[in-house]
């Protein structure tokens, strides 16, 4: 098989030069850092007060981990490394706490970031003759610009769609004949589910290829995808603080996801002891960012769980593979792939004096799509009162998640001591997805 490469000479680098490269970036990447006022600190009582102190890699395991908290904790500036009028454009995610974390971004930054996803979407064969449609959201979320930039930079024609409205996007694949997708497993699913309502065959689309990510899925669903929409399915691995997608992506081999060594160092540690794993072994992601200008993040513990695969590629990319993503080891919940901590709707349900002291979080899938219902108990003696009251107070709550999550649920109401009781630590989330 002819493979292609967006940048032969770096995607195939010897592992003693990309080492090199590593040490070089990592010690601009210490010059960048030593300018945040979170690091300046932290490096500090480290022993390291210039990037000349980073003598090899090794030099890494001095420095100590980052933490989401971190990134929240030093919202909004307490990361950046530039002056701001370097910076062209933020990403936020959402957090727990309502904090978000910001990830700021020079025109280098994203240069670089775009590089990474060209790089992807030649990986997997796609050429600039694809016509690629975009349905993850657009906006703060990182999945729809990250890719965008990426697609137009190998020259495909883009088609912005976003994420959800599914007659739309049938109809727009349809009438530009769209070779390429990125999206979430569970909307792949439900769009194959569609077809047939809207009237539309195979065989009047052009598919060939989709990009799924965001989200957890195994084997078998790609399996299904393939055979439902009779594409390649290529699995994409990012996190907003890494950029968003362009971290690991699957080739044509799709043996596991390639993630770019000379953008970022990637370590697998044994969560609780927090050491060093071997390739194999699985354990959580932890990334430090080697070309980023503006929000430089040192040992980022990523909370997913997985493993390095050893061996070689037939590929010849000398960038190492990850395996799918096992877990987390956090309760972080990823619905439609949006990430929710059951702690935000916690937070958002007890701002409501009507709300009792119990609740439930159920997941469901519904036509492929994840279904979130939050069952709240409610005092008794609203259940006496006014019927369209009761109503009220469940859009209420609805519109209150709606705006705090991004996810719509289903809100039911419950009478005090309907839901289950728990002694000792209580089970407030059913998932009843299938297993992966
Ligand atoms: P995004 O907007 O791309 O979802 P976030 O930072 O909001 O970025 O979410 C990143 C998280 O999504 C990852 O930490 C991981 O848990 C999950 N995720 C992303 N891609 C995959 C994938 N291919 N397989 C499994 N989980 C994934
Ligand atoms: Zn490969």
């Amino acid at each position: 098989m002819e493979i292609a490469y967006w940048n032969k000479e770096i995607e195939t680098i010897d592992r003693d030069s990309l080492k090199h490269l590593q040490l070089k970036y990592l010690k601009e990447t210490i010059g960048y850092a030593l300018r945040t006022s979170l690091y300046k600190k932290r490096l500090q009582k480290a022993g390291i007060t210039s990037p000349d102190d980073i003598k090899s890699l090794d030099d890494l395991k001095r420095i100590p981990f980052t933490t989401k908290d971190d990134l929240r904790e030093s919202y909004p500036r307490g990361l950046l490394a530039v002056d701001i009028g370097d910076v062209i454009r933020i990403h936020t995610s959402s957090g727990t706490t309502g904090t978000p974390t910001v990830i700021y971004h020079t025109q280098q930054d994203l240069n670089n970031w775009t590089e990474l996803l060209a790089r992807c979407i030649i990986a997997t064969g796609a050429t600039r003759n694809d016509v690629f449609q975009n349905m993850m959201s657009y906006g703060l979320f990182t999945g729809g610009l990250g890719l965008h930039y990426g697609a137009e930079a190998v020259g495909m024609m883009v088609i912005p769609a976003g994420g959800g409205n599914t007659r739309r996007q049938i109809k727009l694949m349809k009438d530009f004949r769209t070779s390429v997708i990125h999206i979430t497993p569970s909307y792949a699913l439900h769009i194959a589910s569609k077809l047939e309502e809207f009237g539309v065959s195979l065989n009047e689309l052009a598919l060939r290829k989709a990009y799924l990510g965001a989200e957890p899925y195994s084997e078998n669903t790609r399996r299904k995808i393939e055979d439902l929409l009779r594409i390649d399915v290529y699995n994409s691995y990012g996190l907003s603080e890494m950029n968003g997608p362009g971290v690991s992506f699957e080739c044509v081999y799709k043996c596991g996801m390639h993630t770019w060594e000379d953008n970022y160092i990637l370590e697998v540690i044994d969560p609780k002891s927090g050491e060093n794993l071997d390739d194999g072994e699985e354990g959580e992601l932890v990334f430090t960012t080697l070309r980023r200008q503006a929000t430089p993040l040192l040992r980022y513990r990523s909370r997913d769980l997985a493993y390095i695969l050893p061996g070689d590629c037939e590929c010849k990319r000398t960038h190492r593979r990850l395996s799918r993503i096992t877990g987390r080891t956090d309760d972080m919940l990823i619905i439609n792939g949006v990430n929710v901590f059951p702690s935000q709707i916690e937070e958002v349900i007890m701002q409501f004096p009507e709300v009792g002291h119990n609740y439930q979080i159920y997941i469901d899938k519904q036509e492929n799509l994840d279904k979130l219902i939050v069952k709240v108990e409610i005092y008794s003696k609203l259940f006496t009162g006014d019927l369209a009251e009761l109503e009220a107070l469940k859009r209420r709550i609805k519109d209150e998640l709606r705006a705090s999550i991004v996810i719509n649920p289903t809100v039911e109401l419950h009478e005090p001591g309907s839901l289950p009781v728990f002694e000792g630590k209580a089970q407030r989330v059913v998932d009843k997805r299938p297993a992966l």
